[in-house]
């Protein structure tokens, strides 16, 4: 038998092993995977690991805040997360205050088809206008859209009376909360004792948002989520006490997951002692910890304590970045990251000894399918998606704003080396970027209704 492509050779590694084998496609899917396969195309993947795609299910593609708006729009994002070896992203849909869930979610879709160049989803998200259509939620849940983003900061911050609502809601249709967890009546306080007290500078930013009561809206939060009985997970973990928490109600059995960001595995607060304009770039939410927590991050992965890695992909300007220089409670809040996650994730986390292939695999695709119900992707065997990556693990990249393909004139990794690097990667069986080149049409992306 002849399938229509092999990719050849490969040492496949997935959530639960690693093995030499070829990895058959017909069409849009995987149709074997074994040895001595042979295919109408074969791509040669001696030498190479073979993996699902990474799946990112927390970016920020042009997002509209009310001054700025994130540098990558549906076509650069993906393009550049294609390009590092990720063939899902999960982004999210913001309702305006008088606009139904589906409404928001068909024009949020519109902004994306025609642009995305790989298979998206969307969360919905629920802010406190939505308290009114809580009975919405079954109509977005049906459409696709299976988890829902909660803030506990920001604007669209809900109060615990309204988190109680949401999760309550959220349950009923077996959905999953994800959820921005700091406390922002603290954070407000701290921001302005801080301006008040002339201390307005972005290395500030840091000790108005403290770890500790990062760990007390988690802890908050678990607890509400336990009382309603819904599953919960809590999105970019930033330090050991949100870890310590976390590691405690999953020891009570709790059904709660965690993810962190290669930022806060890479960098630390002391990015805010460089100078300015420079410092300011590092603003994002939670923000940049100390080095001991960085070290426990890379550990609470290994240990599986936190389950996945997500991007939290948000770009904004040097120029961006640099208009409130003397107010930093006002610089757009985010990172890039989108493109080499799963490279420095393999450079420093597997290379490094913090977790082996497998786990890599599950941090980065395989668990974040089954988390986030996307049920054709994030494995390889007959049946799944044919969403795979030829990575090449001896492969080196310094990452720079040239060697990246963000649509952002930074990146936080400027002059990082990481070691193994994607050659090749396909989504639903067609090769899209080969050698760090973008080889296919902006569109081709499907929207993915997910389920639980
Ligand atoms: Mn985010």
């Amino acid at each position: 038998m002849e399938y229509d492509l092999v990719i050849r050779g490969g040492t496949v590694v997935t959530a639960v092993a690693t093995f030499l084998a070829d990895v058959a496609i017909n069409g849009a899917q995987i149709a074997a995977v074994g040895l001595g396969l042979r295919g109408r195309r074969e791509l040669d993947a001696r030498d190479k690991l073979v993996i699902p795609g990474g799946i990112d299910p927390h970016v920020h593609l042009q997002y509209q805040l009310p001054h700025f708006r994130s540098a990558d729009d549906f076509f650069s994002g993906t393009r550049a997360a294609a390009l590092g070896g990720t063939t899902t992203v999960i982004d999210f849909v913001e309702p305006k205050p008088q606009q139904r869930m589906i409404a928001a979610l068909a024009a949020r879709r519109a902004e994306a088809e025609g642009q995305v160049v790989i298979d998206y989803g969307l969360h919905m998200t629920i802010s406190p206008h939505e308290m009114g259509k809580l009975d919405q939620v079954p109509e977005a849940y049906a459409a696709g859209c299976a988890s829902f983003k909660l803030y506990m900061a920001y604007g669209m911050r809900l109060t615990d009376d309204q988190l109680l609502r949401a999760l309550q809601a959220i349950k009923q249709v077996n959905g999953l909360p994800v959820v921005h967890a700091e406390n922002w009546d603290v954070i407000t306080a701290l921001v302005a004792q801080n301006l008040a007290a002339g201390r307005s500078e972005p290395c500030w930013h840091p000790h108005s948002r403290p770890a500790l009561l990062e760990a007390e809206a988690a802890s908050r939060l678990i607890d509400i989520a336990t009382y309603v009985g819904t599953r919960v997970h809590i999105f970019h973990i930033s330090c050991t006490a949100v870890v310590e928490r976390l590691a405690e109600a999953q020891q009570r059995g709790l059904p709660v997951t965690g993810e962190t960001c290669p930022h806060y595995l890479m960098l630390n607060e002391g990015v805010f002692l460089r100078p300015l304009p420079q410092a300011a770039r590092y603003v994002c939410a939670p923000p940049l910890r100390t080095h001991a927590d960085q070290l426990r991050l890379w550990l609470a992965l290994g240990q599986g304590i936190i389950h996945i890695v997500t991007t939290d992909h948000c770009p904004f300007t040097q120029a961006e970045k640099a208009q409130n220089l003397h107010d930093y409670s006002q610089i757009p809040g985010g990172l890039p990251g989108i493109e080499a996650r799963l490279a420095l994730l393999y450079s420093y986390g597997v290379r490094d000894g913090y977790f082996s292939l497998n786990r890599w695999v599950e941090m980065c695709s395989t668990g974040v399918a089954q988390l986030f119900g996307l049920r054709q992707k994030g494995h390889i065997a007959p049946g799944y998606d044919a969403d795979l990556v030829i990575f090449d693990p001896q492969k080196e990249v310094i990452l720079t704003t040239e060697t990246l393909h963000e649509q952002v004139d930074w990146t936080p990794y400027e002059g990082v080396t990481v070691r193994g690097w994607p050659t090749v990667t396909l989504s639903r069986g067609e090769v899209i970027a080969q050698d760090g080149e973008f080889v296919a049409q902006p569109g081709r992306g499907q929207f993915l209704r997910r389920a639980f």
